[in-house]
């Protein structure tokens, strides 16, 4: 229960924060999902919709539902495997997506959390997430996703892998070899059996996120 417990204090701070304009609108933060005891990878996605602000969790809408489905057949346990978090704790409205003056304000939970958790790997759902750490590149998900680097948080070096987020799947539907719903099995399976399989590889890739 030691990451519980340290992180039940980074919530409270977080159920009182008003340190942007998120705070005033929300009617629940969204803090996290998973057990923090047993999940191994961080996932981490845009922001709270609308169903995330009414109950509270992270990917339980439409795009959840579709999230649920490929990690069902990765067989990645949403419940044991990963710890859910999002960028910002609170919904932006008309579900835009958050300012950098929101990104930063939030930072300070979001990093807790990967501190707290230290997991094997994260998972950068999304470009969102992705570019609160590297704020100066210009990242297109579908040519960074599906390669490990590593990023820095607070010194320390975490292996990490960008995915599609599941409301561009929303949007996209094609099972076609190379179409964005295939290319998201297979990094979930890379992910799998990389970090969640009995023999897991090379803890660390060399790279550093390349954008190419
Ligand atoms: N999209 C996200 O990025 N996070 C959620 O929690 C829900 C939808």
């Amino acid at each position: 229960m030691i990451k519980k417990g340290c992180l039940d204090i980074v919530q409270q701070k977080c159920e009182n924060c008003y340190d942007c304009v998120l705070g005033h609108t929300r009617k629940n933060i969204v803090f996290s999902d998973g057990n923090p005891e047993t999940a191994k990878i961080v996932l981490i996605g845009e922001a709270p919709g609308e169903t995330e602000d009414e109950t509270g969790k992270p990917f339980v809408g439409r795009a959840g539902k579709l999230l649920n489905q490929f990690l069902q057949e990765a067989g990645i346990s949403r419940e044991n495997d990963l710890y859910i978090i999002n960028t910002v704790k609170c919904r932006p409205p008309e579900n835009r997506v958050p300012t950098d003056v929101e990104k930063a304000m939030c930072e300070k939970y979001m990093t807790a959390q990967i501190e707290i958790m230290n997991p094997k790997a994260i998972i950068f759902c999304g470009s969102t997430s992705l570019k609160s750490f590297y704020p100066d590149k210009k990242i297109q998900i579908s040519k960074v996703r599906g390669r490990w680097f590593n990023v820095t948080i607070n010194g320390k070096k975490y292996r990490s892998m960008a995915v599609f987020h599941p409301s561009y799947l929303l949007r996209n539907h094609s099972m076609e070899d190379g179409s964005p719903r295939r290319l998201m099995q297979q990094d979930l399976s890379v992910i799998k059996s990389e970090i969640l399989g009995e023999t897991t590889s090379n803890p660390f890739s060399d790279k550093d996120l390349a954008i190419v």
